[in-house]
């Protein structure tokens, strides 16, 4: 069973014209279940909240009407119980495990595409609950005409109640979107950067949360107040900054690798050996200070690494500098060399 998260609720759902319906008719849905709109099927692209509806949904469910059966599952692990329950002769279980609730919910029901024997369970399944007025909520990312290879029957029944779109967010919505999370995360973000982040992102949701944990990570990282300024480094975008004497990647590898007398290979590698991960940490280190790399360039140039990664080498390096003299000498004589290839 899945565990809902408590963040997911309907306060923390910011509408827009881009989920209206969705929204309305989860709301509705929730507080008369059964009745409302059945099946509800809310579908549209990645990141655009519909977990979130479907999760809200139940909580509000619990919240008001706490003797509800309520069963909220992904699609994945509904088809894994019934593979399972089959293999093992369980599928009484399964059965009344899943057609004696109160309301069903399916995240990313698209997951039944090709499947047969599930769409024809499934089917069962939905009969059963739709008969005794169970309500019956349902995620996807593609509308179920656009499901491929849906029965037409589940087709047909995806259809019943109501299907609600949810689609980008506008900038208006985005700066709400980004408002709200910030404010859930308690952190200070000044007007210009939100504002400049929903301009910049337009996809979803959940990118425009990425945008904020990488600004949140550099600010910390850095120990800065997040500002425009740092917001725009943050993102990989500098453009109205000054870029003279922009210092390459190749000048301060060349440095290091000299230094430690390693190859640029070894430091691209997945080695974890000492002898390379200092070297490669050093690099790191420098990069970010010395150029205007983000977290991931530079993590994807040093093998592919992500950004927490990159983070964490910093991290290592900034620590032992504190402690380690000789470690300290040696990190100004490589940024002297590479101050000098610079000039
Ligand atoms: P989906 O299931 O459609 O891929 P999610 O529901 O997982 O998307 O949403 C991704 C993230 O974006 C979640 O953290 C969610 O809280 C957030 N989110 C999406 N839409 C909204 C919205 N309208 N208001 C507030 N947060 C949203
Ligand atoms: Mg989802």
């Amino acid at each position: 069973q899945v565990v809902l998260s408590p963040d997911y609720s309907f306060d923390n759902f910011i509408s827009g014209p881009n989920n209206q319906l969705a929204y309305a008719a989860a709301v509705a849905v929730a507080n008369q279940p059964g009745t409302a709109y059945n099946p509800l099927f809310i579908h549209g692209g990645v990141g655009l909240g519909k977990t979130h509806l479907l999760q809200a949904i139940c909580q509000k469910i619990m919240e008001d009407r706490p003797d509800t059966q309520i069963l909220y599952v992904s699609c994945d692990a509904f088809m894994n119980q019934f593979i399972e329950c089959v293999q093992s002769g369980q599928m009484h279980e399964f059965r009344h495990r899943y057609r004696h609730v109160d309301v069903l919910v399916i995240d990313d029901i698209h997951f039944l595409a090709n499947r047969e024997r599930s769409q024809e369970e499934f089917f069962h399944t939905f009969n059963d609950l739709y008969q005794s007025n169970r309500q019956i909520v349902l995620s996807s990312d593609a509308a179920p005409s656009e499901i491929p290879h849906l029965e037409e029957r589940l087709l047909s029944r995806f259809q019943w109640g109501l299907v609600a779109n949810v689609t980008k967010p506008h900038y208006e919505t985005r700066v709400a979107i980004l408002r709200a999370k910030v404010k859930l995360r308690g952190i200070e973000m000044p007007d210009d950067v939100v504002g400049y982040i929903a301009n910049k992102i337009d996809s979803n949701a959940r990118e425009l949360e990425g945008a904020i944990t990488t600004i949140q990570a550099h600010a910390a990282l850095q120990d800065q107040i997040i500002d425009l300024n740092l917001a725009r480094t943050a993102l990989g975008d500098s453009s109205g900054e000054p870029r003279t004497n922009q210092l390459t990647l190749q000048q301060i590898i060349d440095a290091v690798t000299d230094h430690y007398n390693v190859r640029l290979s070894d430091l691209q590698s997945r080695r974890r050996h000492k002898s390379v991960t200092e070297p490669r940490q050093v690099c790191m280190y420098l990069a970010r200070k010395r150029t205007r790399f983000s977290l991931e360039e530079i993590g994807g140039y040093f093998g592919g690494r992500d950004h927490t990664t990159v983070m964490h080498s910093i991290r290592t390096v900034q620590d032992r500098l504190e402690s380690d003299a000789s470690f300290s000498r040696q990190l100004d004589q490589m940024d002297n060399a590479i101050q000098r290839s610079a000039d």
